[in-house]
């Protein structure tokens, strides 16, 4: 259902604008919401969109994805297993501070008068740029010029271009570039999603220094043991007389720039940023020498040249992951170039949070909030990767590749809960479980098969067997062991394979028997492993000698596992011909969700967990995602039947619900449904839905909007790596475009209101179905097939 009052959202305050968000007055009150809004990052480096003067701010966040501090995990009551240490990712050094006075008066946004204001992200150059003329009290009118970057091919690198130009009259200019290090990580939150924070400075300071209008200056986490290095350069671009200064303490740096700035002279200054990130390994000494061979480097290269190799960064990416939607304005009151900007946002929101996330995952928020102690969650394998691994099969590698270098604490997390295996951890930073609250954490075993789902996916998309038989089979074996381990037949389900005490995507509904989704999703997991591990031993030896080797298996356990899988219980409710999310949820008494106040969501927020648990209300879609994820093991009459049973019951709570919804909507024929939740989930954070967009993205919605364009309008399915499409374009739209990698493959998609029309761009031969027909597509060549819109 999603409460209906806010599946309108409203428009956002921005032009429509097909590749750029623009700000055109500069909002008080949009402080919070704007500093995630134009966030740049690129997976590595993550800056919050404050402002380069520092002030005002709502949380001047600076974040590197994985550096973080740990902390004991305190509980009032201990019990045998319960995750021990937090993980929490820091706030680092701002390094992106210039501060400007124009006759000693500071420039201060708030109270300066604003000739031009215009902020824009452009998602095509990859900048944030800015335009101010700020006349001061005594009439000087000054320009300012910037653009800042985080470089998506330099991953250690952002860089900002800040030009001055006192229009009318000459006058002394100071320009002071900071690095400010003791940045808050402080606690005293209400909200249990945001980061607990620290009462004490976590930041310890090391070695430090200042040269010719160079900074670096180091710190060592206290608990965790990682270091850090921040440093940055300066380039001085004028034909104005001017001084330049630089000092740095331990938890500060400053280059002066003063200037007698002359009528009309630009003075253009280039400010290069580094960080370097160890986990212990490097000292803080050898990250600054890192620092200073990554400024030399930037400067020597230039600004133009940086910006010229970002652009064409996304002129590749954009080539390869656009999503076009052209909307038909007699059919729509909201123009769909809303859409599109929003959708085109989203998209690069993602590539901001995972570009460069090279031994990493990508948090919850990416890099533009502390939310979820930056925290990795399923989020990435369900909800991002499938973008992913049809746009950037690169960064869809090194996230799986990235799940392995956990496996060994995974296994560890296993014992730990008395499993033989691997268990994944509900949500991490470095492999351990930091979730303290198992009802709706760490009971959510579903982890597990999430992981091994992105695989077989990936491996069926791109072919990559190297992947697969290097670490994937390693994962598929330990984890196949957890599920066998975990579940047991059933005398009284006639023998049936059940688990028991888990919790499914759900968090309204925890601790129960025999979640539809675990279940489904389990098997799934026990079946590819069986099915892998048997074709390396057929057909790969050498590999499958390894695999042994690595996991001491044994010849039995696929047929073990395969067993297990065939005698799988799924919950199902003959009268209603329903799938039960659980073996108690007919049981529980129904939620009055049209009586409950709006202003009492997130229910969670607001009522005692138990009060929750006892009844049928849903935070998020649980069998509604298994009809999308595994939709051909039920009928269509089931999915009609399933999904009118639950999406009455779904609050909508979490973010990661609207998408899923709106695919299955389209599938089971309510188009016009799937587009409101479409709407809902591509404008979630553009228009802040939610209401706490201040926090952070919501990236795995994110993910979710480019699967409700390609699973749920284009009708686009993939399961068993077989191709097909069954499109169901809403109303309201002329046309939606896209391309697909497969396979080192690609294919053009293009949707129109009469027909389909598949095009093999590049590639060797192509076979899919439209709506059951086959298609078999040659290099080059352009089919397309009838489309009835009715
Ligand atoms: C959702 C989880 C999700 C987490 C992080 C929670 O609110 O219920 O499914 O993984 O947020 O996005």
């Amino acid at each position: 259902m999603i409460r209906h009052e806010t599946l309108n959202p409203p428009p956002h305050i921005y032009p429509v604008n097909a590749w750029k968000i623009i700000e055109t007055a500069f909002y008080p009150r949009f402080l919070a919401q704007t500093e995630t809004l134009f966030a740049v990052g690129n997976g590595y480096l993550g800056l919050r969109g404050s402002f380069e003067e520092g002030r005002p701010t709502f949380q001047n966040g600076t974040f590197i994805n994985g550096f973080h501090e740990t902390w004991p995990i305190v509980y009032g009551e201990k019990a045998f297993g319960f995750a021990r240490t937090g993980q929490t990712m820091l706030n680092v050094a701002d390094a992106k501070v210039i501060k400007l006075y124009v006759d000693d008066e500071p420039f201060y946004l708030p109270t300066a008068s604003l000739q031009i204001y215009e902020r824009t992200l452009d998602m095509q150059a990859g900048t944030l740029d800015r335009e101010i003329l700020w006349e001061t009290p005594s009439g000087k009118r000054v320009l300012i010029e910037s653009r800042r970057m985080v470089s998506l091919t330099q991953r250690h690198l952002a860089t900002i271009s800040y030009q001055v130009t006192v229009l009318n009259e000459d006058a002394p200019l100071v320009i002071s570039s900071e690095i400010v290090g003791d940045q808050s990580n402080q606690a005293g939150v209400k909200d249990p999603r945001q980061s607990q924070g620290f009462a004490h400075k976590v930041l310890v300071p090391h070695k430090h220094f200042s040269r010719k209008g160079r900074l670096v200056l180091s710190h060592r986490v206290q608990t965790s043991g990682m270091n850090i290095a921040c440093g940055v350069d300066h380039a001085i671009e004028t034909e104005c007389p001017y001084t330049l200064e630089s000092q740095c303490g331990e938890d500060q740096g400053r280059v002066t720039i003063s200037v007698a700035a002359r009528a009309g002279k630009p003075v253009q200054l280039f400010k290069y940023i580094t960080y370097h990130t160890s986990r212990g390994g490097a000292a803080p000494e050898e990250l600054c020498v890192r620092s200073e061979r990554a400024l030399e480097r930037a400067g020597q290269q230039g600004f133009p040249s940086l910006l010229a190799e970002q652009r064409a960064y996304l002129d590749d990416f954009w080539y390869r992951a656009d999503i076009e939607i052209e909307g038909d304005p007699d059919k729509t009151r909201r123009p769909a170039g809303e859409m599109q900007q929003a959708l085109r946002w989203n998209l690069f929101q993602i590539l901001q949070a995972s570009a460069r996330a090279e031994g990493t995952g990508i948090p919850a928020k990416g890099l533009t909030g502390q939310t979820y102690e930056g925290h990795y969650f399923w989020d990435t394998e369900i909800y991002v990767l499938p973008f992913l691994t049809y746009t950037s099969p690169r960064i869809a590698r090194n996230l799986l590749r990235f799940r392995h270098s956990m496996l060994d604490r995974a296994r560890e997390r296993a014992r730990e809960v008395n499993q033989v295996g691997a268990l994944f951890p509900w949500r991490t930073i470095n492999g351990e479980e930091a979730s303290a609250y198992y009802a709706a954490g760490t009971a959510q075993y579903h982890i597990n098969a999430d992981i091994m789902f992105a695989l077989r996916k990936y491996s069926e998309i791109t072919d990559d067997k190297a992947l697969l038989f290097n670490e994937g089979a390693e994962m598929l074996v330990e984890t196949a062991r957890l599920w066998l381990d975990l579940g047991f037949f059933s005398e009284r389900q006639e023998g049936r394979f059940c688990i028991h005490s888990v919790t499914g995507p759900d968090e309204y509904t925890t601790v129960v028997n025999n979640n539809a989704f675990t279940n489904l999703m389990a098997r799934e997991n026990l079946w590819y492993a069986a099915e892998t591990v048997r074709f390396m031993r057929e057909n790969f030896p050498e590999h499958y000698a390894t695999l042994v080797h690595k996991t001491a298996l044994l010849d039995s356990e696929p047929d073990d596992w395969q067993r297990a899988a065939d005698r799988m219980f799924i919950p199902y409710d003959e009268q209603l011909g329903i799938h039960p999310q659980d073996d108690s949820f007919l049981d529980r008494e129904v939620w009055d969700l049209k009586n409950t106040p709006r202003d009492k969501f997130p229910l969670l927020l607001y009522h005692h967990p138990l009060v929750i648990y006892r009844h049928q209300v849903i935070k998020q879609a649980d069998v509604v995602l298994a009809m999308f994820l595994l939709g051909d093991e039920f009928t269509h009459e089931q999915k009609k039947r399933n999904f009118n049973y639950y999406d009455p019951l779904t609050t909508g709570d979490s973010s990661l619900s609207a998408c899923i919804q709106a695919i299955v909507a389209a599938e089971i024929g309510d188009v016009e449904k799937a587009l409101k939740y479409a709407r809902y989930a591509v404008l979630m954070d553009l228009a802040d839905v939610g209401g706490n967009v201040k926090d952070g993205c919501h990236i795995a919605s994110m993910g979710g909007t480019w699967m409700v364009a390609v699973y749920g309008f284009a009708g686009m399915r993939d399961f068993d790596g077989r191709l097909s499409f069954d499109p169901r374009l809403p109303e309201m739209m002329r046309r939606l475009r896209f391309a697909l990698a497969l396979q080192g493959q690609r294919l053009e998609v293009e949707i129109t209101r009469k027909q389909a029309s598949y095009r093999l761009a590049a590639g060797t031969g192509l076979r899919l179905t439209h709506r059951g027909e086959e298609v078999n597509l040659q290099p080059g060549e352009t089919v397309a097939r009838p489309v009835d819109h009715a």
